[in-house]
């Protein structure tokens, strides 16, 4: 029997979103319900989280866990397995419903593609998928019926504001950014930042990589990017505006003159909430709601390219098309690790993204292997330079 619960894939379960997706499941236990959980080296926190909510599958991505995780989980009617090779197994089996991607990074193209390619429903929250391979997703996308949710709590924003409007009517999109933690630092002190310096963002708790993307402002970039294969706006028609509250989750102009905005508390759990009730509609909360009390100021201001040059860089990858935005995620993944581990200074990680972006040879119209074979080659070269650094 199966009712109308939804059976969620959830892809990257240990980490922040991945979290935050299960409280909004254990929320709506009539909805929904945690099919499969996949993690890639939080074994601890996958055997809690399988007792928790008795998925029909667990997949611990990393094999070194995978005899722990199997063990711990003995006895249980859970399946337990591991690799890439299982997690593209089981996501396209026809229990189900809806594939939730939080892998971080790279990492999470292959399955994206397999659920796309499925005909699932996708509540994406991955979006470096869209950086790399956006033209190929969306392609596949549209060929096999899957549809893609946003996640993202700025895309959630558009998708609202774009509900009953027709793409002819919209002149740009305005994606909000809080500025990070280093909004307010002077740009001759950013050179001195230390990976503690920046995991203190001030207004979202994510996972570290999201977090140093915030402070370098990749994470926008990545957002413009995964906003025009979302929406079909050029990233000519995208514009970038700090909003240090973080209230106004993005914006959208229309050919009137007309802005819509939407507003909430800074907070994942609302736009996993919305995604997750699409396409039916908005899921009822007795959570923490936000108040005009609370922010009875909401501010605005350019950003400032020079003290954050990969919001650059990402406009002319968007530009370049083709393998650039690959190559710009590749380089960002190992200059990002290497920062976290302080082999590196917080200046240099722009350093090595433009040093990478020059050297790669350029793909006009990457199938998947190109994607595969320019992210592998890119991260090679970049890694090359972290050591040349050290
Ligand atoms: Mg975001």
């Amino acid at each position: 029997m199966k009712e109308n619960i939804r059976n969620i894939a959830l892809l990257g379960s240990t980490g922040s979103i991945g979290r935050q997706t299960l409280d909004i499941i254990a929320e709506y236990p009539g909805l929904f319900r945690a099919w499969m959980l996949v993690a890639n080296n939080s074994a601890d926190l996958l055997i809690e989280q399988a007792r928790r909510f008795m998925p029909h599958i667990v997949i611990i991505a990393n094999e070194q866990h995978y005899e722990r995780v199997r063990t711990a989980l003995a006895g249980l009617p859970i399946e337990v397995a591991t690799g890439a090779a299982a997690i593209e197994e089981a996501v396209v089996a026809p229990e189900v419903d809806t594939v939730v991607t939080a892998m971080v990074g790279y990492s999470g193209l292959s399955s994206t593609i397999a659920a796309v390619k499925a005909g699932k429903t996708i509540a994406l929250a991955n979006k470096e998928t869209l950086v790399v391979a956006g033209d190929l997703i969306t392609r596949l996308v549209a060929r096999h019926g899957s549809v893609l949710y946003p996640v993202d709590s700025e895309h959630g924003a558009f998708y609202q504001c774009l509900v009953g409007e027709q793409a002819s009517a919209v002149e740009k999109l305005i994606l909000t950014a809080s500025g990070g933690p280093f909004r307010t630092t002077p740009r001759e002190q950013l050179a001195t930042m230390r990976a503690a310096d920046a995991l203190k963002h001030p207004n979202w708790i994510m996972g570290a990589k999201i977090t140093i993307d915030s402070a370098t402002m990749m994470n926008k970039g990545f957002e413009m990017i995964e906003a025009q294969w979302l929406f079909g706006v050029p990233h000519d028609r995208i514009e970038i505006v700090v909003h240090p509250q973080s209230i106004v989750h993005s914006m959208v102009q229309f050919v009137d003159g007309s802005v819509k905005a939407q507003l909430g508390l800074p907070d994942m759990h609302l736009p996993i909430r919305y995604a997750l009730g699409l396409p039916g509609g908005r899921l009822a909360t007795d959570g923490y709601k936000m108040t005009v009390d609370d922010y009875a100021s909401l501010t605005f201001e350019r950003p400032d390219f020079d003290k954050f040059p990969l919001l650059r860089t990402a406009y002319a990858a968007a530009e370049a098309g083709g393998n650039a935005p690959c190559v710009m995620n590749a380089a960002n993944e190992i200059a990002v690790a290497a920062f976290l581990a302080d082999r590196i200074s917080f200046t240099q990680i722009h350093e090595i993204i433009e040093k990478t972006m020059a050297w790669a040879p350029r793909i006009e119209a990457p199938g998947y292997d190109d994607y595969v074979a320019s992210n592998a080659e890119s991260r090679r070269y970049a890694q090359s330079l972290v050591n040349q650094f050290v």
